[in-house]
């Protein structure tokens, strides 16, 4: 053993790298929209540690206010802190709401609005800028962002909730594609399917399918949201009101996106996947009942059941997302590597993923997760 290492007993476990969500929200509570506010230093400290606790190691924040969002990713690079490291998107951007001017989105008035709002995000330190609703903007702004962007070193995750959205992301050359068409539409049409098998630049689809899957199961069964390991790390007197209003919303909420599209996703994924673009795994944390402890568990599950091979599942939240997300040193297990790893005890090809199989989770070489219970602060 080399000098100052240290030895675990890995004995019957599959090592894996340490996971990589490729879009996530640490900042969020998966409470109901309007739910009780819980002060953002717990929220936090919450979502951090069931992000963790689950065995990610890495992650991408989809969305990060100007200033609260780069002290985070600072406090995420050291290893010892209770938090997968953070590779950070700033606000993001939206078209079709000029006046819109909030800590998470914000929108444009105009090409040179949008210009100078991407080289405000880069010089906040974030890597990554979100985009949504780029069919609402006008071809000059949505080459000022994408021009802006690549000349600050910024990439560009476009939403890809409707067609029209997807369109305008694919001809603009964004790096990833977030979402899966959350409309009725029964199937991605071909033009769209023809366009992603020819796209030659790297581009991945970041598909939250386990997201949507246990979002339709927790809409026919909304009691099951006060199951006592999915608020691990809440602060006590959040849990009640959390976990009320999010039963209260799932219960009489009116149809969502999620619902309304939920007949059409398995198909819609399954065409994405055979188009062979790259797809990485990302889980929409944080959102209306997605909690952290067990997001990644849920997208792994998800695409097993929807036949994709085991060892396929764990490339595309590790490798395959560590790539993509532009830290492609991570998701790996190479001698001599970032120290960020999982021991699961279980049978990953026979038995559904299962985050309770989670034996122990290091990150940088610091052990937060022993015999599958948390050790770290
Ligand atoms: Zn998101």
């Amino acid at each position: 053993m080399p000098a100052g290492g240290r030895r675990l007993d890995g004995q019957g476990a599959i090592a894996l790298p340490g996971l990589v969500d490729a879009h996530a929200h640490l900042d969020a509570l998966p409470g109901a929209q309007g739910g009780p506010a819980v002060p953002r230093d717990d929220v936090v400290a919450a979502a951090g540690r069931q992000t963790l606790a689950s065995g990610v190691t890495l992650v991408r924040a989809h969305l990060s206010g100007l200033t609260d969002g780069p002290p985070l990713a600072a406090a995420s690079a050291d290893p010892c802190t209770p938090l997968p490291r953070v590779v950070l998107g700033g606000p993001g951007l939206t078209g079709g709401a000029p006046d819109l001017n909030a800590r998470l989105m914000r929108g444009i008035r105009n090409a040179a609005d949008a210009s100078a709002k991407v080289a405000e995000v880069a010089a906040s330190g974030a890597t990554w800028i979100a985009v949504h609703r780029l069919d609402a903007m006008s071809a000059e702004e949505r080459r000022a962002i994408a021009g802006e962007a690549r000349r600050r070193g910024l990439r560009v995750m476009a939403s890809g909730d409707d067609l029209a959205e997807l369109r305008a992301a694919l001809a603009l050359g964004v790096d990833t594609i977030e979402y899966l068409n959350r409309t009725d539409l029964p199937a991605y049409p071909d033009d769209v399917l023809a366009a992603l098998r020819a796209v030659s630049r790297p581009l991945t689809v970041v598909a939250p399918i386990g997201y949507y899957t246990q979002y339709h199961a927790y809409r026919a069964r909304p009691a099951e949201v006060r199951r006592p390991d999915l608020t691990l790390f809440y602060p006590p007197a959040a849990i009640a009101p959390v976990v009320d209003a999010l039963e209260q919303q799932l219960r009489t909420a009116a149809p969502s996106p999620i619902d309304v599209s939920f007949p059409t996703l398995a198909a819609k994924f399954r065409q994405l996947r055979a188009t062979g673009v790259a797809m990485a795994l990302g889980s929409d944390s944080g959102s209306t009942a997605q909690f952290h402890i067990d997001a990644i568990w849920q997208e792994m599950r998800t695409w097993r059941e929807l036949g994709v091979p085991a060892d396929d599942v764990v490339r595309a939240g590790s490798i395959i997302a560590a790539r993509a997300i532009g830290d492609p040193s991570r998701g790996r297990l190479d001698a001599g590597g970032p120290a960020d790893l999982v021991l699961y005890r279980g049978d990953l090809t026979k038995t559904p993923f299962d985050r309770r199989h989670v034996h122990t989770v290091i990150k940088g070489g610091v052990v937060f997760v022993r015999d599958g219970t948390w050790v770290g602060p």
